[in-house]
């Protein structure tokens, strides 16, 4: 029991690391989609998920350099660590869901989808959801880190470059959110969903958990001698997924700050309009209604298949994930968009039919 105590600890103890340095470092004020529930008014936001991250995975190389930790501590602690954050998940989500005010719902449909939709921590200094999404990358990555060590510790003399290649792109993903986070404050986590168990749990155990699904199988493995070409297909593959995902976030982004400028000096945006609402009809929304659900599906296959082992199950756990996470809600989303945009919004459907994969669905 004394053995497992450290790991199952580890979540909670780096949980309250994120959150306090997400109340203490420095951040850039900015001011959101969401409205206040109460007030009406727009939300605002202290950022600051790119220098939480840094400082957590600086701490963590000091740790390692100094010999404090050994580099692989979270891959030895993996099961206990993984059962700490299930509990963390249990208790967090419990806690933000029983202290709200209940909404009229079931009991147990309130648990899973949560009671207030944009609670604030410590004084109103941290946003609930935005810490949940900077604990997960940063703990994720911290897992994919000491993962990777596992590995080359156990094959010094032939380790794999599979290895190398997933925890780049991975690293990448991670880097990418936290640079754009602002982006993500115009996303439906923030306008559409509520805290609880859905979300708490997601990103306290299921993202840093589960994300890395395929180094959980791979880092025990010698080195497969992949053929050079595998690497370089999954890179080109995470890639072209990303610049769909990536590409669409930020035309939408744009367009709903400004809807007259022209995206990346290019591309002059085409809206339908009733007079009062906007709908963005070109470029990446031209091509299919959530493109960006086709990038992050196409990043999560290159993830898969850089470990250059495609005959291994466990890495296409990940894209399966994303293809059951994305499509119901890429339906939920149309729904609430057809309520909010009317006859708008049939338009759009009639000049973009397709939801996600052009030409195929
Ligand atoms: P979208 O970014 O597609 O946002 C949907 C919303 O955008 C709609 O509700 C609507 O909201 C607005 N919108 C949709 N179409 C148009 C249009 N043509 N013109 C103008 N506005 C439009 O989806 P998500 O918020 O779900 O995803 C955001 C990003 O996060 C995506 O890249 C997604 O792939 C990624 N993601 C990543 C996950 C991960 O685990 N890595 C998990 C889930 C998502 P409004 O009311 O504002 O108009």
């Amino acid at each position: 029991m004394t053995d497992h105590l450290p790991g199952f600890l580890a979540p909670w103890v780096v949980s309250a690391a994120v959150l306090g340095l997400s109340a203490l470092l420095p951040a850039r004020r900015v001011v959101g989609y969401v409205r206040d529930e109460r007030t009406g008014r727009l939300l605002r936001y202290r950022l600051n998920g790119a220098l939480v991250f840094a400082t957590m995975v600086g701490l963590w190389t000091a740790a390692g350099y100094s010999g404090v930790m050994p580099w692989d501590w979270l891959w030895t602690h993996r099961w206990s660590g993984a059962a700490g954050a299930l509990a963390l998940g249990f208790v967090a989500s419990a806690a933000a869901v029983l202290t709200a005010p209940g909404r009229g719902g079931s009991l147990l449909k309130e648990l899973y989808l949560g009671r207030r939709a944009n609670p604030r921590m410590l004084g109103g200094r941290v946003d609930a959801k935005m810490f949940l999404y900077v604990f997960g990358a940063t703990y994720l990555e911290l897992n994919l880190l000491s993962f990777a060590a596992h590995h080359y510790l156990t094959f010094p003399e032939d380790p794999s470059p599979g290895v190398v290649v997933y925890v780049a792109l991975f690293t990448w993903f991670v880097c990418d959110y936290l640079v754009f986070e602002r982006v993500h404050l115009y996303t439906y986590d923030l306008f559409a969903e509520r805290v609880g168990f859905k979300l708490i749990w997601g990103c306290l155990f299921f993202y840093p958990y589960f994300y890395g699904v395929g180094l959980w199988a791979a880092a025990d493995l010698p080195n497969p001698h992949a053929p050079v070409w595998l690497p370089v297909l999954a890179t080109l593959v995470f890639f072209a997924g990303w610049s769909l995902a990536r590409g669409a976030n930020m035309q939408k982004f744009h367009f709903k700050l400004d809807p007259e400028r022209i995206f990346l000096g290019r591309f002059r945006p085409e809206a339908i309009s009733d007079g009062e609402r906007r709908v963005l009809c070109s470029g990446f929304w031209g091509v299919s209604r959530h493109v960006n659900y086709l990038g992050e599906v196409l990043m999560a296959t290159g993830l898969a298949l850089s470990l250059g082992q495609p005959a291994l199950v466990a890495p296409w756990l990940y894209p399966l994930y994303y293809v059951l996470l994305l499509v119901p809600r890429e339906r939920d989303d149309d729904r609430r968009c057809a309520a909010k945009y009317g006859a708008l919004w049939d338009e759009y459907r009639r000049r973009v039919p397709w939801r996600i994969v052009p030409r195929v669905y």
